[in-house]
């Protein structure tokens, strides 16, 4: 019985996590993980969630199932996070918003969703490099998945050329991932002028953009700021599919909370595609968990949290600017020979150092600092306290 079936590979990500806690170095350090730690290098609760916490428990609320498609004070009030006030889907009420389980969840809802009732061609384009598992949920649901030109090496930046090269090529009705900011594994999103150029060959080419906004707030410090691409794509015209994480910008990472948005050309459109989508959440899990999603909901709608939220966001991505400002002077300082410029011109939770594989592989074995082959960091595991040690390593492996 089950005889046939072979060994998975481990997750590699994960993979790094484990062998961080089995080393017993009391220098070691965790640069893999994606989730943010405090200076002190704890997982972070932010205030303003505890005060939400603090306020539904004294609500003495029940345990009912949620609806199918989420609580509607839920979804109502992540749409207008990532759309803002002024969207024309909001204000026409032409958006198909779910609550799904966290960001992975809302792709893996919404790429299904293609495969079963999208009209154009069912073919995904993936940024190169993207987060690991954009391609293996692909795989598991048997959608094609194909590389656009993103990340320049030679440059550490955004390839605008190679990437709208590459769009002009794609069939007509295909689908685009883009990482709404922040992106992952680089750090390296395009300016405002060049979404614009994006956007424009991308509606040219007409190919269906599907945004990842994982890191709402985390690229900046401000939410709206770094919903741009997303705004805009939506006054182009576009019909986005969205898919949001309250993961990192809450802090939110083990209550799974997320949403799935269609902008649709009209009312009735997005009445059958909720029809259609809640048929298949209730295949899968019936309807969703409710204790992040209210969470989520009393921070967006009480005025006061929602303010006390915007700054922690904020209090986030600055102690991250900050980090990667020291990194870069300390590896600098030491007088290396190389440019070290992008840690702090990328954005975001990762900086993608262009240290090369036996050079990871360095500061693992002699340093005892752990991170993914790529050579991604994660900036959110550097903190006052190890971040000369860090640079002094990296100087080392480099020079
Ligand atoms: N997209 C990207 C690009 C991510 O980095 C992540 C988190 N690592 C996610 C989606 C989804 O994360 P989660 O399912 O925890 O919300």
């Amino acid at each position: 019985f089950w005889g046939g079936v072979p060994m998975g590979p481990p997750d590699v990500i994960l993979g790094i996590t484990e062998a961080y806690k089995r080393d017993t170095d009391p220098k070691k350090v965790n640069l893999g993980v994606g989730a943010y730690r405090d200076d002190a290098g704890k997982p972070h609760i932010l205030p303003s969630v505890r005060k939400a916490e603090e306020n539904l428990f004294n609500r003495h609320m029940n345990h009912e199932y949620a609806p199918i498609a989420g609580d509607a004070t839920f979804t109502n009030a992540v749409a207008k996070l990532a759309l803002g006030e002024d969207s024309p889907a909001l204000r026409n009420k032409t958006n198909c918003t779910v609550q799904s389980l966290s960001g992975t969840g809302a792709l893996r809802l919404g790429l299904e969703f293609v495969t079963k009732h999208y009209g154009g061609v069912k073919e995904l384009w993936l940024p190169n490099p993207t987060w690991g598992n954009h391609p293996q949920i692909c795989n598991m649901i048997s959608l094609p998945h194909k590389k656009y030109r993103y990340y320049d090496p030679k440059t550490h930046g955004f390839d605008l050329n190679g990437a709208c090269e590459d769009i002009t090529k794609m069939p007509e009705g295909s689908i685009i991932l883009l990482h709404a900011c922040a992106h992952n594994p680089t750090g390296v999103d395009p300016k405002p002028e060049e979404w614009k150029q994006l956007s424009q060959v991308i509606k040219d080419q007409k190919v269906l953009p599907f945004f990842d906004m994982a890191y709402q707030g985390f690229a900046t410090g401000n939410v709206d700021n770094d919903a741009f691409a997303v705004r805009l794509f939506e006054k182009e015209g576009h019909h986005i599919m969205l898919a949001q994480s309250f993961a990192k910008n809450m802090g939110l990472y083990g209550e799974r909370v997320g949403a799935l948005t269609f902008l649709c050309p009209d009312q009735e459109t997005a009445a059958k595609m909720m029809s259609q989508v809640k048929i298949m959440i209730r295949t899968i899990y019936s309807n969703p968990a409710i204790n992040g999603a209210r969470i989520v909901s009393e921070i967006l709608n009480n005025p006061e949290l929602n303010q006390m939220w915007l700054s922690d966001v904020k209090e986030m991505a600055d102690r991250i600017i900050s980090m990667r400002k020291e990194l870069r002077d300390g590896i600098e300082g030491r007088g290396n020979p190389q440019k070290w410029n992008h840690i702090t011109d990328q954005i975001g939770m990762f900086c993608y150092t262009g240290l090369k594989p036996n050079q990871v592989e360095r500061l693992t074995k002699e340093f005892h600092i752990y991170l993914t082959k790529d050579g991604r960091i994660s900036v959110a595991g550097i903190s006052s306290k190890n971040v000369d040690y860090v640079a002094e390593a990296i100087h080392k492996v480099t020079s």
